[in-house]
């Protein structure tokens, strides 16, 4: 395990995952996504900026023909307080009758990804899973079943390998934990 503390703008992160252990809990996601979509053409949409780097190293596992869409998405309270507005940007490809397999690189609250599951059913696709490279369940306040987590990780703060704090940090190789 490498040690060495990295320090971005004024935190430091310590070692948390290294290279080769990202490696591994992907080659494990990508067996579980080729058994269950043999046969099939599913359209993978990736979550900007986040999952850009853990949507390109996956995508190279998978043994099916895919599309792969890269979104953008933006959540915001509509005007009556209760309402949520997902906006998707980028999406060129109509879901519509389409096996949908979300990547994200985090679900944390699980906030986003409920608005976003929302915004996507309108399209009525035939099928919609989400995979999600780290999942943090001691945070999580929804019921959605999230169908391929990587890894459960502690409620802790982390970067790299597309995770960023404040902007940096998503180049490192590995990923990093907030250092209390
Ligand atoms: P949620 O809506 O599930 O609470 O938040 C999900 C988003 O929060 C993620 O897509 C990610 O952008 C951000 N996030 C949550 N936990 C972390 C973390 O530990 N590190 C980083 N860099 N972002 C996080
Ligand atoms: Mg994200």
């Amino acid at each position: 395990m490498e040690t060495e503390i990295v320090k971005i703008k004024d935190k430091e992160f310590k070692p948390y995952l290294t290279p080769a252990q990202i490696n591994d809990i992907i080659e494990d996601l990508a067996r579980r996504i080729n058994r269950d979509y043999a046969g099939k053409n599913p359209l993978l949409v990736a979550i900007l900026n986040g999952a850009f780097i853990f949507a390109a190293d996956l995508v190279k596992k998978l043994s099916f023909p895919c599309r792969i869409s890269l979104i953008k998405v933006s959540s915001y309270a509509g005007t009556e307080s209760t309402q949520n507005v997902c906006e998707l940007i980028g999406l060129q490809e109509s879901i519509k009758d389409e096996d949908v397999i979300i990547i994200e690189d985090i679900v944390d609250t699980g906030v986003t990804m409920s608005h976003l599951l929302e915004r996507l059913r309108k399209d009525q696709p035939r099928s919609l899973a989400i995979c999600s490279l780290l999942f943090k369940p001691e945070k999580f306040t929804k019921d959605y079943t999230i169908d391929y987590i990587g890894k459960s990780i502690p409620n802790e703060f982390v970067v790299g390998y597309g995770f960023d704090y404040d902007g940096y940090g998503r180049n490192l190789p590995g990923i990093y934990q907030l250092k209390d």
